[in-house]
């Protein structure tokens, strides 16, 4: 049903005798432009009349559509995607290999090499290569460099005056990219972006021709490239099947969907190609084609926005979102709209390396490309008309992948136009941006941040400087000791100057950041402070006098912080200092034959003062030590003889690392760290837990989160038939990673008991988040509850935690007593002692009310009498609200005995959080962070937090390798 007002207002081009006049799209010409604009708007060329009848036909619903889509002009010698691969772009039922999208792209290029250019900006884990295709008119892509130098210049107003920023911006062309299929899942970006890529560079339209004229396209139609091979093969196989599955466990080598969240920590192989890439040309926008709302949402977000962002840049959000919106809506195109969906608060999207760099970082979200047509009903709450809705989506609609190419290629079509449009404006933005950017830094404080580079953990420091750096910032290093109003500073400490064009990026990621609860439900974390989350100390300068490089000298760092480790004196032992660096566990797996003992305890050797945690090598061959000592920044010290202190041999164990066939989206961020520090593991799925002799073969196993209930991790992938993911002929893409021939059912029940056995045999178990709540609901441990506080708000928040024992070997080489970490909901877990109350022992006393239920969805318990502390107050949804979840059948166990909790949140509810927003948090009071549960001869390790959360959290990662490097001496600093 479709209102009068709905309906169409637009002139649509007019078929003829195979001829197609091509009226000028809706919206103003170019400034300047008018009469010649004029004397073009009707401009006649040969149509493609085989794609064009082809696109009706596929069309699901002539309101989808505009006169910028709905045809395709002919070329004598430039391949149509109809010619390159047999088919129209929106034909139902096929996808096209990234393989051959690279193909076709390239195809494009060495036809038109006039108006097209096709670059490779890197390759992707797998090792398949990134790509983008920049388009423009003739006299552009003949010297693109030259636009790349003006945009360069735009950027740093510092040498500019304002006269040549004037001139520049009257020369410049923004550069306008657009970024497909990041979401693997999300098809349609890339197959469109090679029909548009062919009608940029053929159609002679004003239109057209005005966006060729007046800015640089790029196009990267899939940055998920190893995804988008898998995806493509799992349509085969259904297609070849009868509708038989093989699931899409994972997209690129580690994560799924949080591919576009690795803007903070630059893990990824794609996030770092697209940034480099960034830097080098300063895209004046960036636009990432995602596919999951209807049928067109384009971004502006509904707040709140991030606070560092100059806010003539959150206005340009909404020029262009409104632009868009009004271009579709004027078309009667149903359901394209702006607002809500997302915030404008977390910088960690793959888009926001635009906005944290003063471009214009945006995204769309589509209805589904399919690839099958399909009648699409949707309910009430994203039909009806609202002010950030004007012309919403229709109850029903018969939709296709031809629908999603239309809707998206003209809402894109109109954003390149607007910029087009308005290029001198976007220019000038984008100079005053970086302008302001460096005047705020001089006369709004924080001025500059310090970082002492000879702090505790100076690895660690050198690492976030070196990420700073590769995200274009500037770095400098103190040539001598000086004071800056408070802040003392000494010789080689790294100052981050903020009179320079990214300092909101700088405050952005160093600062700490508040989440107001009241806000409309945060999109993703709402705090994610790096200096905090990698346990780098530093300090905020507000005092002007330190960008006086007179008074302050100080040289621009010209390459990466490195931190050279040292040994100093002699004697045939070597005491390697565990600071907490990153990289200390590296460096014992990197010399995994070499006998090393651990300190149990302080001590003095070397003329210093050393922490438990040290590692002693006796009889130690220097010649061969030193080098892997100075590779890996660590600090030692010979000596004549072994310290007297307790200590335990650490030796290195054999690393099980178990994934689960239902989800592999979490565990891909701890497999990246054990990979990037080459910490090594044998990878397997849950469904092997069921061979049994584990022990055998691990000495520890890691089983990072999956997410869902204790049962659903423990059952798996459930299904009637057998269910396979490997490589065959049909899906040559699979099976890089893992492969089964069947791949349901978990570990099951008997992988549950084998996992035990291993615990009990002597191995070590380290679950984190979701994976933590397993033993606990099986009642396979004593004295650990989960909790499902309903009150509680905490999403993606860096917490305080506090050790509660620092003698276990878990805690070696921190040296403060609390420690910054990430944790987001939950798991919620109390532990004996860790609320304040001590459950158990050996043979093992019961939490009343803890092992009662043994039916899913049971009752809610009222442990708040025992979860919380006395003297805590009861806010409402808190603490009152918390409730047992559902307890596994009981297994009869052996010996049991007490958890060491290592790490607990803080007992004092207004002193927890560090950054990002949190409510109800009487519910987290001396909540267990991490549990070292001992299980017979082997234990558990249980984190509440996220050890490993999306390369971000360094200063948590000692916590894990800790308990790695001592997995048969846990025990250590017991009073047994
Ligand atoms: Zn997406």
């Amino acid at each position: 049903m479709t209102p009068g007002w709905m309906r169409r207002l637009a002139v649509h081009s007019t078929v003829a005798l195979g001829i197609v006049v091509l009226l000028s799209g809706g919206g103003l010409l170019a400034q300047g432009e008018g009469k010649q604009a004029a004397k073009r708007a009707v401009a006649a060329q040969k149509l493609d009349a085989e794609y064009t009848a082809k696109i009706k036909e596929y069309t699901q619903d002539p309101r989808v559509s505009t006169e910028l889509v709905d045809h395709l002009p002919a070329s004598a010698t430039v391949p149509s995607p109809l010619k390159f691969l047999g088919r129209i772009v929106g034909t139902p039922d096929y996808l096209t290999y990234y393989k051959d999208i690279k193909a076709y792209m390239e195809a494009l290029a060495k036809a038109a090499p006039t108006r097209a250019k096709l670059f490779t900006i890197g390759k992707s884990e797998e090792g398949r290569d990134m790509i983008v295709l920049a388009i423009a008119d003739e006299a552009t892509i003949r010297t693109l460099d030259k636009y790349r130098k003006i945009l360069a210049d735009l950027t740093d107003p510092r040498k500019l005056t304002e006269a040549q920023a004037k001139a520049l911006i009257a020369a410049g062309k923004p550069i306008y990219w657009a970024t497909g299929n990041l979401h693997s899942g999300e098809t349609g970006s890339a197959e469109m972006q090679m029909e548009l890529a062919y009608r940029l560079i053929v159609e002679e339209t004003p239109f057209i021709q005005n966006i060729r004229n007046n800015e640089i396209v790029f196009l990267t139609p899939v940055v998920e490239v190893d995804g988008r091979e898998k995806v493509v093969d799992n349509l085969r196989y259904r297609q070849a099947t009868n509708g038989k599955t093989m699931p899409l466990i994972w997209w690129g080598n580690y994560v799924a969907h949080d591919n576009n969240r690795d803007g903070l920590g630059v893990g990824l192989k794609l996030t770092q190609n697209v940034l480099r890439t960034f830097l080098e040309w300063h895209p004046t926008v960036m636009h990432d084609l995602h596919e999951s709302s209807n049928y067109l949402y384009t971004s502006t977000g509904a707040g709140p926005y991030n606070m560092a962002i100059d806010p003539v840049q959150t206005d340009e959000w909404w020029l262009l979102a409104k632009y868009e919106v009004a271009e579709m809506t004027k078309r009667g195109v149903p359901g394209v709209w702006t607002g809500g969906f997302y915030d404008g608060w977390t910088p960690n999207y793959l888009f926001f390396i635009a906005n944290t760099h003063n471009a214009i970082g945006r995204f769309y979200e589509t209805q589904t490309y399919g690839p099958q047509n399909q009648t699409l009903n949707l309910p009430v709450g994203s039909t009806s008309r609202e002010w950030y809705r004007p012309n919403p989506p229709l109850p029903t609609i018969k939709w296709g992948p031809r629908n999603n190419t239309n809707i998206q290629q003209s809402a894109l079509l109109f954003a390149l136009q607007y910029v087009a449009n308005n290029r001198q404006m976007l220019l000038e933005n984008y100079y005053i941006k970086n302008r302001r950017a460096i005047e705020k830094g001089r006369s709004d404080a924080p001025h500059a941040w310090v970082i002492p580079a000879g702090q505790r953990r100076r690895g660690e420091a050198a690492n976030l400087v070196n990420l700073l750096r590769l995200e274009g910032v500037e770095v400098h290093t103190a040539d001598s000791a000086f004071a800056a109003g408070t802040v003392q500073v000494a010789a080689g400490d790294y100052v981050v100057r903020m009179d320079q064009p990214y300092s909101n990026l700088v405050n952005m990621y160093l600062g700490t950041q508040f989440f107001a609860p009241g806000n409309p439900n945060p999109y993703d974390d709402t705090g994610w402070s790096l200096p905090l989350l990698r346990n780098v100390k530093l300090q905020k300068v507000d005092d002007a006098s330190i960008l006086d490089q007179k008074t302050h000298p100080m040289r621009m760092m010209g390459v990466d912080a490195r931190v050279p480790g040292t040994v100093t004196g002699s004697g045939s032992v070597i005491i390697v200092d565990h600071n907490g660096d990153t990289s200390i566990a590296p460096f014992r797996f990197a010399n995994k034959d070499v006998k090393m003992l651990a300190a149990e305890e302080p001590f003095e050797a070397a003329g210093r003062k050393l922490t438990a945690g040290a590692f002693i090598i006796p009889n130690a061959d220097r010649a061969r030590l030193e080098p892997s000592i100075k590779e890996f920044g660590l600090a030692a010290y010979a000596v004549a003889s072994v310290p007297t202190v307790k200590t335990h041999e650490m030796s290195v164990p054999r690393i099980g690392y178990v994934h689960s066939w239902s989800r592999t989206q979490d565990e891909g961020w701890v497999r990246m760290a054990f990979d990037k520090l080459k910490i090594p593991y044998t990878y397997f799925g849950d469904t092997k837990l069921r061979e049994g002799n584990l022990r055998q073969k691990y000495d520890v196993i890691v089983f990072p989160h999956v997410g869902g209930t204790a049962q659903s991790q423990v059952n798996g992938v459930q299904g009637p038939d057998p269910i396979a993911y490997k490589k065959t002929e049909l899906t040559p893409n699979l099976g890089v990673q893992d492969s089964a021939d069947d791949i349901r059912g978990g570990m099951g029940f008997e992988g549950l008991l084998n996992l035990m056995k291993f615990v009990q045999e002597g191995g070590l178990l380290i679950t984190e988040g979701s994976t933590s709540t397993i033993f606990p609901e099986y009642h396979l441990v004593d004295g650990i509850t989960v909790e499902e506080p309903s009150g509680l708000f905490a999403r993606g928040v860096v917490m305080k935690s506090v050790f509660a024992d620092r003698k276990s070997p878990i805690a070696y080489g921190y040296d403060s007593d609390i420690l910054p970490v990430y944790f987001s909901q939950g798991p919620v877990l109390t532990a004996g002692g860790a609320a304040g109350f001590g459950v158990g022992g050996r043979g093992g006393a019961q939490i009343p009310g803890v092992g009662m239920n043994l039916t899913p969805n049971a009752i809610p318990q009222a442990l708040a009498t025992l979860d919380a502390p006395a003297a805590a107050p009861q806010g409402p949804g808190a603490v009152g609200g918390t409730r047992v979840r559902p307890q596994g059948p009981a297994v009869s166990i052996g010996a049991r005995s007490v958890p060491r909790v290592i790490l607990r949140f803080p007992t004092d509810p207004n002193d927890m959080l560090l950054s990002g927003g949190l409510l109800g948090q009487q519910a987290l009071v001396g909540r267990a962070v991490v549990v070292d549960t001992p299980l017979d001869k082997g234990h558990v390790v249980s984190f509440a937090n996220r050890p490993f959360w999306r390369w971000e959290t360094h200063g948590s990662f000692n916590l894990a390798f800790n308990a790695i490097l001592n997995w048969n001496h846990l025990d250590a600093g017991t009073a047994q």
